[in-house]
């Protein structure tokens, strides 16, 4: 069977994932704050080196598919650690442990956030792997909602940008391992509870995020999507950002393809 990583398979898409595989027979070793097999703060250089060996110890050093899934949405700097930082550093730092398997995968969680307003210079500071710089930049933006709410979006634009840019490379396709990323729209999960909870909140919401195709959507099917990405199926999508997410891409970016 398939040995896999989850990171924030605590909760949400990252709990749907875990559950999925293992309902298909795959071995999953979880990553999160609590409640997982490896415990680590994807925020902080020693958390992302904590998963790193972690996942090693648990495995005897070879997995077969990396999820990235553990994310945040508050609007601060710590949405930038976890969000771009931490899901970079669990790809490259998980990658080694890809070397021996006969169909190594690679996922992340984007957004369909990445299509929403985002901050130039916080994209800019993202994709140039400067995180004190970037930390700094979330904090002055974190000083307005009005522009604290950029932030998200920032992150996430960044690590679309990012599958884009690193999925036809030497070390991801050249060593014939796909990465690629889903894009949900809303799921219905702790992140989005409080948001979600009443009728003009949900409203309010689709407005921003237009949902034509059966509106929220449960976090068992962005995992689907995941595992399909993530299992032995997947040979030959490669830096694709896979929005599942009810017609949203296609409402906002129309013919751009
Ligand atoms: P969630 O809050 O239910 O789960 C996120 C998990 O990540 C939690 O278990 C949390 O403990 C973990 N996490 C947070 N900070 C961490 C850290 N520093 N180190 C380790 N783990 C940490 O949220 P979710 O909705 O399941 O979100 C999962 C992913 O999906 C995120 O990347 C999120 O941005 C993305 N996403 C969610 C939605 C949505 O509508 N829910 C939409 C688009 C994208």
């Amino acid at each position: 069977p398939r040995t896999s990583v989850v990171t924030g398979a605590a909760s949400g898409i990252g709990r749907a994932t875990k559950e999925l595989l293992e309902r298909r027979g795959e071995r999953v070793i979880g990553v999160d704050l609590h409640d997982a097999e490896v415990t680590a703060d994807l925020s902080t250089a020693s958390g992302r080196a904590h998963l790193v060996e972690g996942v090693r110890g648990a495995t005897g050093g070879s997995i077969d598919c990396i999820y990235a899934v553990a994310g945040l949405s508050v609007p601060g700097p710590d949405t930038v650690a976890v969000n771009f930082f931490g899901t970079v550093a669990t790809l490259e730092g998980l990658r080694p442990l890809l070397r021996n398997s006969p169909a190594p995968r690679a996922v992340l969680v984007s957004s369909m956030a990445a299509l929403l307003p985002s901050d130039a210079e916080l994209v800019a500071l993202l994709s140039a792997g400067d995180e004190p710089g970037a930390i700094a930049r979330a904090g002055t933006l974190a000083e307005e909602p009005s522009t604290g709410q950029l932030i998200y979006a920032s992150t996430k634009l960044a690590l679309s940008r990012w599958v884009r840019r690193q999925a036809p490379a030497p070390q991801w396709a050249g060593a014939g391992i796909p990465l690629n990323a889903v894009a949900p729209g809303v799921i219905s999960t702790p992140m989005t509870a409080e948001l979600i909870a009443t009728p003009e909140g949900r409203e309010g919401l689709l407005k921003v995020v237009p949902m034509p195709l059966n509106g929220i959507a449960e976090p068992i099917v962005v995992a689907r999507a995941l595992a399909w990405l993530g299992g032995e199926e997947n040979t030959h999508l490669c830096g694709q950002i896979v929005y599942v997410d009810g017609g949203s891409d296609a409402v906002l970016r129309g013919d751009s393809v």
